[in-house]
């Protein structure tokens, strides 16, 4: 088997980048071996990768898994995909945006589904949400992603990254810090640095909830307006002054408090108390 590096790739196919697809390609080894160990892939696994480019990270994730649909939006890497991965039976390929895949039915009656994804950055918090708010059949997502999104998603209470991106990552999942990735590692070199996280799914999200609707509304509402107090933030809840403030009273939640300054519990709980008086 040949065993081009991702500059080989490159150059043999004289692929030029594009920059509104985010096309920055991993280079060093050393970062290819630490996702695949991070993700923790073993021969059960079916891989759904997001964005493999000219497909370094997927041969490795090949090598390991039990089968890998990688999902590629730009037309001129298929060709390249399919050429330099055609030794492999377990590869199939999307030609698609990963935003618009039908990922239930990728998934199908597979019962270990790992995600792995080096994405652009503007679309990794959408696809981040959308992965899990799907609520597919999957056990992890191991995700390249920027310094500052990785600092949002393992953010606390009272900080200036905790914001609803930060909940909704907590609610679904208990994320680990697979290691930093400098600029240097990739052609051509981000501006940023980046960081590959883990997100294993929870079996049960992290609060009980009784509607998810609302409690990511209440949420949303709270960091929409950053500054101004839980009572001010949620005027538009559903529920007149009197009862709002009973609500707060109930979930023992000071109303004076601000949104950010709440735990994930006592989002829940708020959410759980408002549900029952509306
Ligand atoms: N995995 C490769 C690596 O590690 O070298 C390439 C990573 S590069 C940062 C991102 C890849 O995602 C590119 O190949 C790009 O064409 C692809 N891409 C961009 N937007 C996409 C989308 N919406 N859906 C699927 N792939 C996308």
């Amino acid at each position: 088997m040949e065993n081009l590096s991702t500059k080989d790739i490159v150059l043999k196919y004289n692929f030029k980048f594009t920059k509104s697809l985010g096309q920055n390609f991993l280079t060093d080894d050393t970062v290819l071996d630490d996702i695949v160990e991070g993700a923790d892939i073993t021969e059960e696994d079916y891989v759904i990768e997001i964005g493999p480019g000219v497909g370094t990270l997927t041969k490795e994730l090949l090598k390991r898994a039990k089968k890998v649909t990688s999902i590629e939006l730009d037309e001129r890497l298929i060709p390249i995909l399919q050429e330099e991965l055609k030794e492999f039976p377990n590869f199939q390929l999307v030609h698609k945006d990963a935003l618009k895949v039908d990922y239930d039915e990728l998934i199908g009656e597979e019962k270990s589904v790992k995600v792995v994804a080096n994405l652009p950055y503007y679309v990794t918090t959408p696809i981040i949400a959308s992965l899990l708010n799907g609520k597919y059949n999957i056990k992890s997502i191991t995700i390249m992603i920027q310094k500052e999104v990785a600092e949002r998603i393992d953010a606390e209470p009272s900080t200036k990254d905790y914001g609803a991106f930060s909940l909704l990552a907590q609610y679904y999942c208990d994320t680990k810090i697979i290691r930093r990735v400098p600029p240097s590692s990739f052609i051509p070199s981000p501006k940023v640095d980046s960081i590959v996280i883990r997100l294993d799914i929870l079996e049960k999200p992290r609060v009980q909830v009784k509607d998810e609707k609302l409690f990511f509304s209440i949420i949303r509402q709270s960091f929409n307006m950053r500054r101004k107090t839980l009572s001010n933030a949620m005027k538009n809840v559903g529920l007149d002054k009197e009862t709002l403030k009973e609500a707060f009273e109930k979930a023992n939640i000071d109303s004076g408090r601000r949104g950010e300054t709440l735990s994930i519990e006592e989002f829940a709980n708020l959410a759980n108390t408002v549900s029952e008086l509306k």
